[in-house]
Order: C-alpha cells, then structure tokens, then sequence
C-alpha cells in the first residue's frame, strides 16, 4: 500500500473515456487499497496498469451471492478496499448499492470518491434545465413499457436523462416523439472521447439526423421538461409575430418551440401563414 487508508469501503469513480478524468485522490485510493471489487477484471487491470499499481480484484455486481458480499464486507471491515464501475461512477446504473447497504448495517466506514458520471456530464452539455433533473437511468427494452415508462414521467416537471444505446436510439426517440411530444432532447454521445457530440432538437429532428447517421458508441438522452403553462393559440400567434419581426420562420418557429414546447413544425407552418 502506498499509504495507510482507514479500513472501510471506498466508493471510487473511474473515467468515462479519457483516462484524464481520473482524479488525483481516485488513483491514490486505488494505489492503496488491499484489494478492489470491480465488474469486469480485465477492465479494471488495465486502470490499475495506467496508474502503474497493482491491487487484488475481485469481481463483483449486484447479482453476486451473498457469499461473495459478505467476504468483501469481512476485508472491509480490517482493510481499505475499492469498489469500481467499468466506468464512471458507481451504483449509477452500475452496481454497488446492495453492497453498501450492507456495509453500512454493518457499520463499516464507507468513504465516496467523486469523479466523472455520464448523467452529469450529459447535463452539463445539453443547455436544457438543470435546476431540476430526473434520472431514469436505461429505459426498458420493450416498446410498450418504454412508452409507458415514458407516460409515466411526462407529469415530472424536470429535465429527464436517460442511458441508452445506439441501436436502441431510433427506437427510443420515436417513443418520446409520441408521448413527450414538443419537448426539446439532445443526445449526448460518445462524452469525453475522441468523437464526442451533443446534438440538440426536437425528437422527428434527431430521429431524421440518426437515420442518416446511425449512432455508434455510448449515448446519454436529455429531454427537457414539459412547457411551464399551457400556451394557447392566440399566445402562440402573439409570440410568432414579435419573433417574425427580426427572424426568418425556421428561427422564429425554433425560438418559440424552445420557450413554449410546442411542436417546432407545427409553429413553422403558423409562422408561414403568419409572415
Ligand atoms: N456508472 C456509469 C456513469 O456514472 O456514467 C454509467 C454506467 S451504465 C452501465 C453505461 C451507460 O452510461 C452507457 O450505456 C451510456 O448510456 C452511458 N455512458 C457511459 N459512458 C458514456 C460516454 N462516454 N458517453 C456517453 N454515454 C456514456
């Protein structure tokens, strides 16, 4: 060990892409622990060879047997030992929670050392609300729990993040088209990589771009929250108008999609018996 850590659980969290997220406090934890639970060994080994250190790894998800749980807790409670994520941070939608439940009914110090979470990183990017936010982690596969998991939080007056995968995009993006209908999405993708992009728009907008471009790599979905009031017409003509004084329709229509939620073509078509 590199220096003595207080026996416990250390939570650490490890890049999402450019290994020059890792903290200065995260590589010194993972230099001095007794050993670190980790879901994908090979995964983890090449971390701990970046850091130049070595560490016993253990592997280990919510899955796990109790057996497993409960020999980490027994090294937790004489040694400092990690507990990593293939990337990011976690227990976000990675595993980690049950072992520290348990660790924590045990009385075992548990210690959170904070780093890089695509959720957040997402956020940050998106220019949506960030103020409020939900995180729904990955929707279900199905459409019609995706659909219904998505009615389900359309009354949440918040940005909603969600993981998901490229060959799900397409599929996903229709959904909220249809039950968020109006709501401003961007899709973050491949964050803090080479080929990182945050591409903003409406659901049909982003639906267009993806089937021209398939998404490869890891994406985040920000949905912005629903319109703060409803917006009746004669409002929605009156805010076109003064839009249309200094912008073309598309702008116009855009703007006001933007402030109000409401579908960006349906306003351009107003805009264009308007002008
Ligand atoms: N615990 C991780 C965190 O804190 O971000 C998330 C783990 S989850 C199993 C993996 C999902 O996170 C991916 O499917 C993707 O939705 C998202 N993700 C991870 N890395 C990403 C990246 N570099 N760019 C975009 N999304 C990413």
């Amino acid at each position: 060990m590199d220096q003595a850590l207080k026996p416990g659980l250390y939570i650490v969290a490890t890049p999402i892409g450019n290994l020059g997220d890792l903290s200065t406090r995260a590589a010194a934890v993972l230099g001095a622990v007794a050993a670190v639970a980790c879901e994908d060994t090979r995964v983890t080994g090449k971390l701990m060879q970046h850091i130049g250190k070595k560490a016993k790894l253990i592997r280990y998800d919510d899955h796990a047997s109790d057996a497993t749980r409960d020999h980490l807790l027994a090294l937790a409670a004489e040694q400092a030992i990690a507990l990593v994520s293939d990337a990011g941070t976690p227990l976000i939608s990675d595993p980690g929670y049950k072992l520290v439940r348990a660790a924590r009914e045990a009385g075992i110090a548990v210690t959170s050392i904070p780093g890089a979470s695509a959720a957040i990183t997402a956020l940050t990017l998106a220019g949506l609300p960030s103020d409020r936010f939900l995180f729904a982690g990955f929707l279900p596969a199905k459409d019609k729990a995706r659909r219904d998991t998505l009615a389900e939080l359309s009354a949440v007056k918040a940005t909603l993040v969600f993981y998901e995968t490229g060959p799900r995009l397409l599929d996903t993006l229709g959904a909220v088209d249809e039950v968020l209908p109006g709501r401003e999405v961007a899709v973050a993708r491949e964050l803090t990589k080479l080929f990182e992009e945050c591409r903003s728009g409406s659901a049909s907008e982003l639906i267009g771009h993806y089937t021209q471009h398939p998404p490869k790599g890891e994406i985040v979905l920000v949905v912005g929250p629903p319109g703060e009031r409803e917006v009746s017409a004669a409002d929605a003509d009156e805010l076109l108008r003064e839009a249309l004084r200094d912008r073309k329709p598309s702008q116009a229509a855009a703007e006001v999609a933007r402030a109000t939620g409401l579908d960006r073509k349906m306003l351009y078509a107003r805009a264009m018996e308007l002008k």
